[in-house]
Parts: C-alpha cells; structure tokens; sequence
C-alpha cells in the first residue's frame, strides 16, 4: 500500500532522513520506534505530503504522490501537538472529516457517537475542546483520525500523555479494531511496548536510517545490531 523509495529529507547539513525504504502492506500495523530526533515524525510528514522529499520518492497504492496534495492522499493523521480546531466542540472535531466527505448528519452522529464510546469519552460530544485535559484532547485526536476510515492512518504517539492504565486499555482495543476494519496504521512511538503490541512489523530507526525492520519477536529475540539491543533495554 505505502513505499518509500531512497527518501532523504535534509535541514540544512543534517540529513533527518537518509535514503529511507520502507514498505506497509495492506492491512498491517506497523510501529516505528526510536529515540528522540531520530526522524521518526519526519517520516510521517513525508508521507502525509507535508514535508517535501530532497531525494526519493512516496508511493501509494502504486502512484507516486509528488505532487498529490495533503488532502487528496487518503489519510488519517495524528500528530504529536494533535491540534484539534478549538472553535468546535468534541463532536463537531471528530466529525469534521466526515461532514468533508458528504457524510450524513444523522450518520456522523452515531458514528461520532461510536467513536466516542471507543476511545473512553462517551458522552463528551458537545464538550467544548478547551474544558478537556490533555489525555483527552489526544482521545478525540484519535477519535477524529479514525472517523473516516482512511486507507491508512498514521498516529504520531497517539497515546503518548495518557497514563498507563488508559494507555494500556487503548492498545488492545486499537488493535482489535484495526484488525476488524482492517486498517493499514503506521505509527510512531516511544514506547517499546506500545509498539510491540501493536505492530505486526516494527521499524527501529537511528539518525534518519533504518537500523532494524522485523516482527516484534525477530527484533526482541535477534536485535541486528548493538544499538538496536541498548536501545530495547539490554545490557549488552
Ligand atoms: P521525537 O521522538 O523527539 O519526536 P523524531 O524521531 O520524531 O523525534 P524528527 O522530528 O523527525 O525526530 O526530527 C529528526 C531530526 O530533524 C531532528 O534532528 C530535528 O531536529 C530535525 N528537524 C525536524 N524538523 C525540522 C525542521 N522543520 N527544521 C529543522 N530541523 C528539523
Ligand atoms: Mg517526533
């Protein structure tokens, strides 16, 4: 569904991504892990269309997306500083998207209403965005993602400020849910965990390249690399 072909993103001297191949099959989680300033985020921006490639190349489906506005790429995106519009309510954020597509009204309330329900804020639909903590705000974030069934979502450490519990609940109800609808996810995160809980495949990144890509058990029991080891927390 998604390839990227010898991406490299620079700024200034510093390559954020070098010569980037990456695949995601129909259908397949896959996380991306790795530490602060790996490239990690870059790469989702590539994708989405909101950060121009110095070399390389995006394909969806096939086509190559040089070109392809943000908008028209099919996407489901979280971002890190998941901003929501502040002048909406709950409701109208997680809607948004689907009154884009020409989505019913009657219809987006119950699936907004059923999203809600997913992510833990049943009833906050006419919640004014600004009254939500931030763990909140990310729920409807994510809520808002999902609405219209992208062809591939990409979360940007969707449930990085919720506490473990919740965070703990969110991955096994997500992944249950990707795999009824059959989602294609990228996504990026922190936590070792998370990704493998997730993931089909995971993708360990060091200095915008890609130090290791496998299932969670290829990379948990053969780390290709010291780096890789150390960073999931073996000593040696
Ligand atoms: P984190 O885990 O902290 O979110 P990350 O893996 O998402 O990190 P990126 O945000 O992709 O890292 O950044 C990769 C590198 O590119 C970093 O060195 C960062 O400073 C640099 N970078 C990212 N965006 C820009 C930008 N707009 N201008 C200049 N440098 C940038
Ligand atoms: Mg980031």
């Amino acid at each position: 569904l998604l390839r990227l072909e010898g991406v490299t993103v620079r700024f200034g001297g510093h390559a954020a991504l070098d010569a980037v191949d990456l695949e995601v099959r129909e259908h397949e989680t896959v996380c991306v892990l790795g530490p602060s300033g790996s490239g990690k985020s870059t790469l989702l921006r590539v994708v989405a269309g909101l950060q121009p490639v110095d070399a390389g190349r995006v394909l969806l489906s096939g086509r190559d997306q040089s070109g392809v506005p943000a908008h028209r790429r099919g996407l489901g995106l979280m971002f890190q500083d998941h901003q929501l519009f502040p002048q909406r309510d709950v409701a109208g954020n997680v809607g948004f998207g689907l009154r884009m597509h020409k989505v019913s009204r009657a219809a987006t309330e119950r699936r907004v209403g059923d999203l809600l329900e997913l992510v833990g804020l049943p009833g906050a639909g006419r919640r004014a965005v600004g009254s939500l903590s931030g763990g909140e705000q990310q729920r409807v974030a994510l809520a808002r993602a999902l609405a219209p069934e992208p062809r591939l979502l990409m979360l940007d450490e969707p449930l990085g400020q919720l506490d473990r519990t919740l965070r703990e609940r969110l991955v096994v109800e997500l992944r249950r849910l990707f795999q009824r609808l059959g989602t294609t996810v990228l996504a990026v995160t922190h936590d070792q965990g998370e990704a493998f809980a997730l993931a089909d495949r995971v993708v360990v990144m060091r200095d915008g390249r890609i130090a290791q890509t496998g299932t969670p058990l290829e990379v948990w029991c053969r780390p290709a690399s010291e780096f890789v080891a150390r960073f999931l927390g073996f000593e040696n």
